[in-house]
C-alpha cells in the first residue's frame, strides 16, 4: 500500500500528515510488506542463497521465521568481503538484485578506513520521500514558513572512486549532488538563501564564505537557520567571527572578495549581492562588533523562528553554546538517518532537545531490535554524550524483536535489512523506546555503541584511543617515563572542539615530571592524532572541524583519586575499571586540579593561535558566564610560553 514510497505533493500539508498517520498506523503490515519485497527481490543473490531458499511466490509469517532463524545478525566486518568484491568489480548481485550504483562512506570506520554502504538509484527516491515528510511536520508547528527563507549551511565533501569505478562519498554529498536535491520542494522559488552552486563548491572555505554572504544579504527574509549537525553550525558562527569585517566590506562595495575564484559560486553570489549596500554593512558591523555575541543569531537574522540542527547524541554537548548564540531560539532536531538507511522523524520538532524522540518510518527498511541491558544499573541520559563501552551491555540475539514489539522504556540496538543489500545489519546505535505514535514506536537516541569521543562526524572508540596512546607512549619511554593511566574527554569549550587526553606518568628513575621534554610531548600529541582513524584525520586536517589534540599530564596518584571519586558516586570497588572517557564535570575538574603540564602541537594556520586568541578574548569570558559547567577556569590563566607550546595552568 505504501510501497514504493508514494508520490506526495509537499505543498499539501494535510496529505502529508495523513500519509504519516497511515504509515504509523499500519506499521506492522508495512514492515512485513517491506521484508517481503526485499527478500523476494533479492532471493537469488549469493548472500541470501547462502542462508535459505525462499519460495518467492509464498511469503508468509513462516517465511519470516525462517529468515530470522537462518540469516545471521551481522557487523560490518562480516559483510566487508562482499562490499570489497563489488568495489573491486564483481557484479552487484552478490548482495543486491538492483545494481549498486555507488557507495556511501560512513563516519564509522573499519580498520581505520570509512565503512562503505551500498546504495542504488532507487534509494534516492526513498530519501527524497523522507525529506518531503519533514515538511508537513514543521508546518504543523510553525506558521508562515512560506513567507520567508531558510539559511541552511550545507557542504559537500571529497569523493573517491573504487577500483571498479564506483563513486564512494558521504551520503549527504551524494544527495546534494543529485537531481532530487536540485529539484527539492520550493528550491525554484529561491526559498533557500544558499544558491546550489555555493553548496556544491568543492572548496569548503569558499563555500562557507559565500553561503554566509548570501545569508547576510538576505537577512531580512530569513525565517530559519541551520546546518545538519550542531558542530557544523557552530563552525559557521566561528567563521563569521573571523570574517565578518570582510563580509561587511563586500556588502558595502557590492563586490565579492577576489579570493572567491570558483566561477559558478562567484557568479551565483554576485547576483545575490547586487549593488553596494552601506546601510546593511553598517548594521551588520554594528552587531558583530558589539561587546558580546550572546544572541547574535537573533540580532543578525531577527525574524528567525528556530535553528534546525541535530542536537541529539554526541551533538548534545553543543547545546549550551548554541543557546548562548541563539538568544533563546528553539533548537530543532528533525531527523535521524545514516549512510545505511534513513530512519526516523521527530514528530514534535519544537520540544526540548533532551525530549527529542524519533519515530522510525516503517517503509524505509525492515527494522529489528536487539535488547540491550545495562549490567550495572539503568541506562540514563548521562551516557548520551560520550557513550558507554559495549562491554557494559549484554545482548541476547534470540530475543531480537520487531519494530512493533519493542517495549516502552527498554533499550535496543538497531538492526536493519535495507533495500540496498544489507541484511540484519547492526547499525551500532542504542535507542530507548519513549512512546508510540499510533503503532509505530518512538525512540530516544541513547548513544552510539562504543564511541567514547566525538567532536564532529568522528567516532573514536576505546580501542582506537588505546592504539593511538600506545603508539604515542613509545616516545616517552626512552626518556625514563612510563604511562600508567590515561583517560580522555571531548572539550567543546572552544570552536572547534578538541580531544583532551589525561596522562599519569611514572618515572623509572629519579626524573621529575617537570623535566618532561616539551618537543617530545608535542610529538606525542601528533602521534596520537596520526594514529587515530581517517575520519578523525580528515576532520582535523581537511575540514578543520576538530582542534589540535591536547595531552594533560597529571600528578602521581591522580587516577587513584579518580577511583575514590567514582566509588563515592556509587561504583563498586571490585568492578572498578578506569573509564577511558570522562563525562562527569566533577571528574574532569578533579583531573584538571591535578594537572602539572599541558601540551598541544603548535600550529600556525589554525588551532593554537586560535584557541589562545579565543580563550583570552573578553567576549569568551562573557560568553560563558552563564555556563559555569563549561569550565572556563581552564582558559582563565592562559599563556603561550617561549617555545610556543600552549600551557594552561
Ligand atoms: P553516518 O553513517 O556517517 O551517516 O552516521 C550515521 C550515524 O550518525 C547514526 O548511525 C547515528 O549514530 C548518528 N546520527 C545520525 N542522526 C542522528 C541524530 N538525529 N541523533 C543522534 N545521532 C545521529
Amino acid at each position: 500500500m505504501l510501497l514504493p514510497p508514494p508520490h506526495y505533493d509537499p505543498n499539501d500539508n494535510e496529505a502529508g500528515m495523513k500519509l504519516l498517520e497511515d504509515l504509523t498506523t499500519n506499521a506492522y503490515q508495512i514492515q512485513l510488506q517491506v521484508l517481503k519485497e526485499i527478500l523476494t527481490r533479492n532471493a537469488k543473490t549469493e548472500y541470501l542463497k547462502g542462508y535459505f531458499n525462499l519460495n518467492i511466490g509464498h511469503f508468509d509469517v513462516d517465511a519470516l521465521q525462517v529468515f530470522k532463524k537462518n540469516v545471521p545478525v551481522v557487523n560490518y566486518e562480516d559483510i566487508k568481503p562482499y562490499i570489497e568484491r563489488i568495489a573491486n568489480g564483481e557484479p552487484s548481485d552478490i548482495i543486491s538484485a538492483q545494481p549498486i550504483t555507488e557507495f556511501l562512506t560512513s563516519s564509522g570506520t573499519s580498520g581505520g578506513q570509512p565503512k562503505m554502504m551500498p546504495s542504488t538509484d532507487e534509494d534516492l527516491e526513498r530519501k527524497t520521500f523522507f525529506y518531503n515528510m519533514l515538511i508537513p511536520v514543521m508546518n504543523k508547528y510553525v506558521d508562515d514558513l512560506d513567507k520567508g527563507k531558510a539559511m541552511y549551511l550545507l557542504f559537500v565533501k571529497p569523493e573517491i572512486r573504487t577500483p571498479s569505478g564506483l563513486m564512494a562519498r558521504p551520503v549527504l554529498t551524494s544527495y546534494y549532488k543529485s537531481n532530487s536535491f536540485r529539484n527539492r520542494p520550493f528550491n525554484r522559488y529561491n526559498v533557500y538563501t544558499s544558491p546550489d552552486e555555493t553548496i556544491l563548491c568543492p572548496d569548503s572555505k569558499q563555500s562557507m564564505y559565500c553561503q554566509l554572504l548570501c545569508g547576510l544579504v538576505q537577512r531580512d527574509e530569513v525565517l530559519r537557520v541551520g546546518a545538519v549537525f550542531a558542530s557544523a553550525f557552530l563552525r559557521a558562527i566561528k567563521f563569521l567571527e573571523d570574517y565578518w569585517k570582510e563580509l561587511c566590506s563586500n556588502i558595502r562595495i557590492g563586490h565579492v572578495s577576489d579570493w572567491i575564484t570558483d566561477p559558478s559560486c562567484r557568479n551565483a553570489v554576485s547576483l545575490i549581492l547586487g549593488r553596494a549596500n552601506q546601510d546593511l554593512a553598517n548594521l551588520i558591523e554594528n552587531e558583530c562588533g558589539g561587546e558580546s555575541w550572546e544572541g547574535i543569531i537573533k540580532k543578525i537574522w531577527p525574524r528567525t523562528k528556530y535553528i534546525e540542527v541535530i542536537v541529539t547524541g554526541s551533538m548534545a554537548q553543543y547545546i549550551p553554546i548554541l543557546e548562548f548564540y541563539s538568544g533563546g531560539l528553539p533548537l530543532v532536531s528533525t531527523m535521524y538517518a545514516s549512510s545505511e538507511c534513513y530512519f526516523g522523524i521527530n514528530f514534535k520538532p519544537l520540544c526540548k532537545p533532551s525530549d527529542v524522540s524519533y519515530t522510525l518510518l516503517p517503509n524505509m527498511a525492515y527494522f529489528e531490535f536487539l535488547p540491550v541491558e545495562k549490567s550495572n544499573g539503568e541506562l540514563t541520559q548521562e551516557f548520551q554524550c560520550n557513550g558507554i563501552s559495549d562491554q557494559d551491555c549484554q545482548h541476547d540475539e534470540t530475543e531480537i524483536v520487531d519494530l512493533t514489539n519493542v517495549k516502552l522504556g527498554h533499550c535496543y540496538e538497531l538492526v536493519v535489512t535495507t533495500f540496498t543489500g544489507l541484511y540484519r545489519y547492526r547499525v551500532g546505535d542504542i535507542l530507548m523506546v519513549t512512546g508510540f505514535h499510533n503503532n509505530a514506536p518512538q525512540f530516544w537516541f541513547v548513544h552510539r555503541k562504543n564511541v567514547i569521543l566525538s567532536i564532529d562526524t568522528d567516532k573514536t572508540n576505546e580501542e582506537d584511543l588505546l592504539k593511538a596512546v600506545t603508539e604515542a607512549k613509545l616516545l616517552i619511554e626512552p626518556l625514563g617515563f612510563l604511562l600508567t593511566e590515561y583517560t580522555a574527554y571531548a572539550d567543546t569549550c572552544s570552536i572547534p572542539g578538541h580531544y583532551v587526553v589525561f596522562w599519569e606518568l611514572k618515572s623509572k628513575g629519579s626524573n621529575n615530571l617537570s623535566e618532561l621534554d616539551t618537543d617530545i610531548m608535542e610529538q606525542c600529541c601528533s602521534r596520537v592524532e596520526e594514529s587515530l582513524d581517517s575520519v578523525y584525520r580528515r576532520c582535523r586536517k581537511k575540514d578543520n572541524s576538530i582542534g589540535p589534540l591536547e595531552i594533560r599530564v597529571v600528578k602521581d596518584g591522580t587516577f587513584d583519586a579518580l577511583m575514590d571519586f567514582s566509588v563515592s558516586q556509587g561504583s563498586s570497588v571490585n568492578q572498578y575499571k578506569t573509564p577511558r572517557c570522562i563525562k562527569s564535570e566533577e571528574a574532569i575538574n578533579l583531573l584538571d586540579s591535578k594537572v602539572v603540564g599541558r601540551y598541544v602541537l603548535r600550529e600556525t594556520t589554525f588551532g593554537i593561535g586560535f584557541i589562545a586568541k579565543w580563550a583570552c578574548s573578553h567576549q569568551v569570558r562573557q560568553r560563558f558566564l552563564g555556563y559555569p559547567d563549561l569550565r572556563v577556569g581552564l582558559i582563565d590563566i592562559l599563556h603561550l610560553d617561549a617555545s610556543k607550546t600552549l600551557h594552561i595552568r
